[in-house]
């Protein structure tokens, strides 16, 4: 062997060696083209925090800053053959789900979970669109609830989910824990409910408030309320950074702390592209 050959040879065995692979977290969410919310989003919170991206698409939507106008969905065969061959080649050491807006897609998802395995999956049950699209149906909805929040490590309605899913209105905090419990009840181990839609006026400052049940022990989580309009994928993007805390090896408590504070510095530098809620700034 050449003195070329044998250095090509330690290069590729170095490469092959190496302990710095990022680890993969894979997102089953909707394509926004604006790219501002679903898989765009998911992708690149992945990646600043220094994992692997992988992403299936459960739908196409037409959208930008100012609505949502259509999607054309995904089948199932189209979710499981873009899903197995990445569970086939890379491990998957965290998982979140956005938009899956159809029954079939979401027992498909289940399926591939189940066979691969969830240990870290993030749950994000998105309902409709802040501009009031219903990005998912009732049967849907039912199947969501029936098959994925018992596989989740964390379940991540905000407040109009929360309360469509346990089927009350929340203006309390006394509600936002009636409706966890409920929630729970449903399967879900540990449910966070995200209180962009429910600031809370301290007297002196605006609070974002979050409540995050584990099991039974309550973590309430809050930072000054951000008064903007820009915050298109915010959902998203929390869900999307919680799951790659639990790839980096954080529990389930730092990954969401850490998350909260990533996404609020998201909204703090929000962009101000668009006519409309302009994207966060997520790096
Ligand atoms: N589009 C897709 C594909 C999404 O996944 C979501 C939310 O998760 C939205 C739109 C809605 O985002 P927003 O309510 O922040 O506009």
């Amino acid at each position: 062997m050449t003195v070329f050959g044998l250095f090509g040879n330690l290069c590729k065995m170095s490469h092959r060696n190496n302990d710095i692979d990022p680890p993969v977290c894979l997102t089953i969410a909707g394509l926004d083209p604006s790219g501002g919310a679903g898989i765009v989003a998911d992708i690149k919170t992945f990646t600043a925090h220094d994992c692997f991206a992988a992403a299936v698409v459960s739908s196409v939507t037409f959208q930008n800053t100012t609505g949502v106008f259509g999607a054309v969905h995904q089948t199932a065969d189209s979710v499981r053959r873009q899903a197995e061959p990445i569970f086939e080649d890379y491990t998957v050491v965290a998982a979140k789900t956005g938009m899956l807006p159809t029954r079939e897609i979401i027992e498909e998802s289940a399926a591939i979970f189940r066979k691969w395995g969830s240990r870290n999956l993030v749950v994000d049950p998105v309902v409709r669109s802040t501009s009031g699209f219903d990005l998912i149906d009732d049967a849907a909805l039912k199947s969501l609830i029936d098959t994925l929040f018992p596989m989740a490590a964390l379940v991540t309605p905000n407040i109009p989910e929360a309360e469509r899913i346990a089927g009350i209105s929340i203006s309390s905090k006394e509600d936002v824990e009636l409706a966890a419990e409920k929630i729970q009840s449903m399967g879900a181990r540990n449910v966070l409910i995200k209180g962009g839609h429910f600031d809370v006026d301290d007297g002196v400052t605006k609070l974002a408030i979050d409540h995050l049940f584990e099991g039974s022990q309550l973590t309430v989580l809050q930072e000054n309320y951000i008064d903007t309009t820009a915050t298109h994928g915010t959902g998203c993007t929390l869900a999307a950074a919680i799951t790659a805390n639990l790839a980096l090896g954080l529990d389930l408590n730092e990954s969401v702390r850490e998350a909260k504070t990533f996404v609020t510095n998201a909204i703090r530098n929000a962009t101000s592209l668009g006519k409309g809620h302009s994207p966060l700034n997520i790096g």
